[in-house]
């Protein structure tokens, strides 16, 4: 790979990748297992697993089955529930580190603040916190879609005098036992959280702007049977996982078609609520009045019946202020809390706003990304020459596993890096009209889909364009990612 460099100062390593969440860990292995390229992880933490790493809440746990959600070339036969918990995927994503050879390769505490695309010797110049500057043929971004937290723009915040943190920076050392408790937003974090926490809190004020819809889980734990079955009989545990893959493939059926009416899951999600909950008024402010898929479909066992707790009240204002004591909601009514609890999500958007990124000839992609991100199959940017992002623009999923979607990209960014082998360049770009005729097809598409029906979500941009989501099915994805078509690039 080197080869084509001879002539430029070469640089230390083929690839950096930025982050060791399941994206970054799952290149590293990509790089590892082909053995013929030199890389480093730069995680800016001290331990891999991003998501699952950060994401300690009471509750918190995966909507896509074990099986699915793992990577497809380690299989893990042991998982002891049909949904993995937080715990066990970081257990997981610890112990793919240790059996793919990658804790030697990765730099932890090193968070990336500059990248800068250096023309004259067509390489990457990354520059870390502490001041260290790497160099790269290629970078490869694994910054995570959903890593930086969404805190409400909110009067008195600051003026709360007891304590408060958002989901993604859970407070182990507050115990919530016998407290005041309000939690801000009732979406996937919050459903997960409040019936952990019901039974144990004094009183419990959730703050609901919108309710989700919500389908039946049906968690249980595997068998011990299963789990030797699965061990002994890899192949079929594959069959199993592929099963659940086209399970959950179709209802994309219903997301990318809009069928006319509430279609098959929203009459499972209506009947599901009314058998949960009897009080009628309750069941009204849990009814939504959206198209169901339009902002994220949540499954849950146990949201419904802790809302019918004594302690609990559901507040369908919304919040509207923080004060010294507690929290307004949006009618003006005061409730004093001990404890607030901020469950609400992340910014999709902000995939990159942490660092500050240039490309070719000092181009800045914070800048051309500041009113929503736009990319080409959700990996590579126009003028960026060598950059890769993994969980990029209109790569996420409202319905099926993201690893599958990572795996896409990975497979993307080995063939170009096999490319430039081939042809002995030192850089490969997409072309700008290639990128521009994807995303109006991408953006066609999703205003066909259920996404584009009018709600408001966090798949979209304040403008209201979905940045986020993939309008398609996953296995037109995978087949559009696995080779690199060389006509749609530049290679110098
Ligand atoms: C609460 C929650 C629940 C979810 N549930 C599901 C689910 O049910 N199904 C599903 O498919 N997906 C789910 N997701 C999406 C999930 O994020 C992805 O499935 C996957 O874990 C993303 O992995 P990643 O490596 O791309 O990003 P992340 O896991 O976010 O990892 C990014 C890594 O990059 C590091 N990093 C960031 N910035 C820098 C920097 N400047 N320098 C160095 N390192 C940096 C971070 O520390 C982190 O370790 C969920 C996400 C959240 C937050």
């Amino acid at each position: 790979m080197l080869r084509a460099m001879s002539e430029r100062a070469p640089p230390e390593f083929d690839v950096v990748i930025a982050g060791a969440g399941v994206s970054g860990l799952g290149m590293g292995i990509a790089l590892k297992r082909d053995g013929k390229r030199s890389f480093v992880i730069l995680e800016k933490a001290n331990a891999v697993g991003g998501t699952w790493r950060d994401n300690i809440y009471p509750g918190c746990a995966c909507d896509i089955p074990s099986n699915l959600y793992s990577y497809s070339f380690a299989q893990n036969p042991r998982w002891s529930r049909l949904y993995p918990t937080q715990s066990e995927i970081q257990d997981y994503l610890e112990h793919c580190t240790d059996r793919f050879g990658l804790r030697e390769h990765i730099r932890f505490g090193a968070a990336i603040e500059r990248a800068a695309w250096d023309d004259a010797n067509a390489i990457w110049r990354i520059e870390t916190s502490d001041g260290d500057i790497v160099t790269a043929r290629a970078f490869v971004s694994g910054m995570g879609g959903l890593h930086v937290p969404h805190m409400p723009e909110m009067d008195g915040v600051e003026r709360f005098k007891g304590e408060s943190w958002h989901t993604a920076r859970w407070r182990d050392d507050v115990a919530l036992d016998g407290k005041r408790v309000a939690i801000i937003g009732t979406g996937a974090s919050a459903i997960q959280i409040v019936p952990q926490i019901a039974t144990k809190v004094a009183k419990l004020d959730l703050y609901q702007r919108t309710p989700p819809w919500i389908v039946p889980k049906g968690d249980k734990p595997v068998s011990e049977n299963t789990k030797d079955f699965y061990e002994h009989a890899p192949a079929l545990q594959q069959v199993a996982r592929l099963a659940t893959y086209a399970e959950h493939e179709s209802h994309a059926v219903i997301f990318l078609n809009l069928p006319n009416g509430e279609g098959p899951g929203g009459k499972l999600a209506r009947t599901y609520l009314e058998r949960q909950v009897s009080d009628p008024m309750l069941r009204a402010k849990l009814t939504p009045n959206y198209r169901m898929g339009c902002k994220r479909v949540l499954i849950s066992d146990d949201y419904y019946p802790a809302l019918q707790r004594a302690n609990v009240e559901l507040i369908t204002s919304g919040a509207r202020a923080i004060t010294e004591s507690g929290v307004i909601d949006g009618k003006g009514v005061a409730r004093e809390a001990d404890v607030i609890i901020f469950a609400t999500g992340f910014k999709p958007m902000d995939l990159i706003s942490q660092v500050e990124i240039t490309g070719a000839g000092g181009r800045s992609l914070n800048a051309e990304w500041a009113s929503g991100p736009q990319a080409y199959l959700g990996t590579v940017v126009s003028g960026y020459p060598n950059f890769f992002t993994l969980m990029g623009p209109n790569s996420a999923l409202g319905h099926n596993s993201m690893i599958y979607m990572i795996e896409s990209q990975i497979a993307f960014v080995m063939d170009a890096l096999a490319r430039l082998d081939e042809r002995g360049a030192a850089a490969l770009d997409v072309k700008a009209e290639t990128q521009a005729a994807f995303n109006e097809d991408v953006q066609a598409k999703l205003s066909r889909t259920v996404w584009g029906s009018g709600c408001t979500s966090w798949y979209l941009t304040p403008d209201g364009k979905n940045c986020t989501l993939w309008p398609d099915y996953t296995f037109k994805f995978r087949a559009r990612t696995k080779r690199v078509r060389e006509e749609d690039f530049e290679f110098t």
